[in-house]
């Protein structure tokens, strides 16, 4: 655990979360701010700040993230599909530094996957 880490907090319970999901390797949650009918964040429980720190030893973990995303996606409202998405670093305009993978749906298409440049 991170000791500063948000993210962290809310998986040792100091920090409040609505709790969709929680395993060995990951916990799941709903977005504080949700973006969309059905936002929930998906942490790896052991702290990685982003992709850009991943090594194989993350592997069962970020591979347990997408390996749940469809069931949770589903139970959460949004069984017709859905979006996932992990900001990494200051490009990817992460905000909190503790990985999570956004996974957004509900009844209706979530919208094109970046605003176009051109
Ligand atoms: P990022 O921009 O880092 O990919 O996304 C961070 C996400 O974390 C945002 O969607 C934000 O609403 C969410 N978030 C930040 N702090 C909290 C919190 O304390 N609780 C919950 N449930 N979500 C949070
Ligand atoms: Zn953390």
């Amino acid at each position: 655990m991170s000791s500063d880490c948000i993210f962290c907090k809310i998986v040792a319970g100091q920090i409040p979360s609505k709790k969709v999901y929680e395993d060995d390797l990951v916990f799941a949650f709903h977005d504080i701010h949700p973006q969309r009918p059905v936002h929930i964040l998906v942490i790896p429980k052991q702290h990685l700040c982003s992709l850009q720190e991943a090594t194989p030893a993350h592997e069962a973990a970020l591979g347990r993230i997408l390996g749940i995303a469809g069931k949770l996606a589903a139970e959460a409202g949004s069984p017709g599909g859905f979006r996932v998405i992990i900001n990494n670093g200051e490009i990817g305009c992460q905000e909190v530094p503790h990985l999570h993978a956004h996974i957004v749906g509900g009844d209706q298409p979530v919208g094109p996957m970046l605003k176009r440049q051109d």
